[in-house]
């Protein structure tokens, strides 16, 4: 690799459908919470979260990916709550979801694989809503279904600085 090849800020999460995603929004609009709510087109479930990595190795866990068989994942999205640290509202599955658990410890390894080391810390799926959030109170809302049907792989920002999302690569669910 050369000092020229820009690094890449990626991850892998699942996509809401427009139809979810315009839910999801006015969701975190109306939350009773300070802060103020993702953009619509930012919200997203990750899956795995490589971080800042050469062009090589994004190509590499692409390439890995390509091969994987997306499962069908059937979440019931009922349960918001509070990350104190990176002040964050989400909301995220009301139990374990077994197929999610395994499609992240997959794509972990994949990344791994690629030479991409991992953080080592507790997989807590969950879609942010709001950010800047300095308190909230947890709560529990009637489930939301929902059964994705695209993986992405997004970069954030720019030569590995945060900012907007552009979609890299897209995966389908099988269809049976
Ligand atoms: P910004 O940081 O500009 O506010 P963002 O958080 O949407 O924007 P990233 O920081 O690139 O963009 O994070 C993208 C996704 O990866 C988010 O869902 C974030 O919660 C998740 N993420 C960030 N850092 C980690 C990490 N160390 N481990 C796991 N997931 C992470
Ligand atoms: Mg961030």
């Amino acid at each position: 690799m050369t000092g020229t090849d820009p690094l890449h800020r990626v991850f892998f999460a699942l996509w809401p459908d427009q139809r979810l995603r315009a839910t999801l929004a006015a969701l975190a609009r109306s939350l009773p919470a300070d802060g103020r709510p993702v953009p619509a087109a930012h919200l997203h479930l990750t899956l795995a979260f490589p971080g800042t990595v050469s062009a090589a190795k994004v190509a590499e866990m692409s390439a890995r990916a390509d091969r994987l068989r997306l499962p069908k994942i059937r979440l019931m999205l009922g349960r918001l709550g509070w990350f104190p640290r990176p002040r964050v509202a989400w909301i995220g599955p009301s139990r374990t979801v077994p197929e999610l658990e395994s499609l992240a410890a997959e794509l972990k390894g994949l990344c791994e694989a690629s030479g991409v080391r991992m953080e080592d810390r507790a997989y807590r799926p969950h879609v942010t809503l709001r950010r800047f959030v300095t308190r909230f109170e947890s709560f529990d809302v009637e489930p939301m279904e929902w059964r994705p049907g695209e993986m992405v792989l997004i970069e954030s920002g720019q030569a590995g600085h945060p900012g907007p999302y552009q979609v890299l690569r897209s995966w389908s669910v099988s269809p049976d």
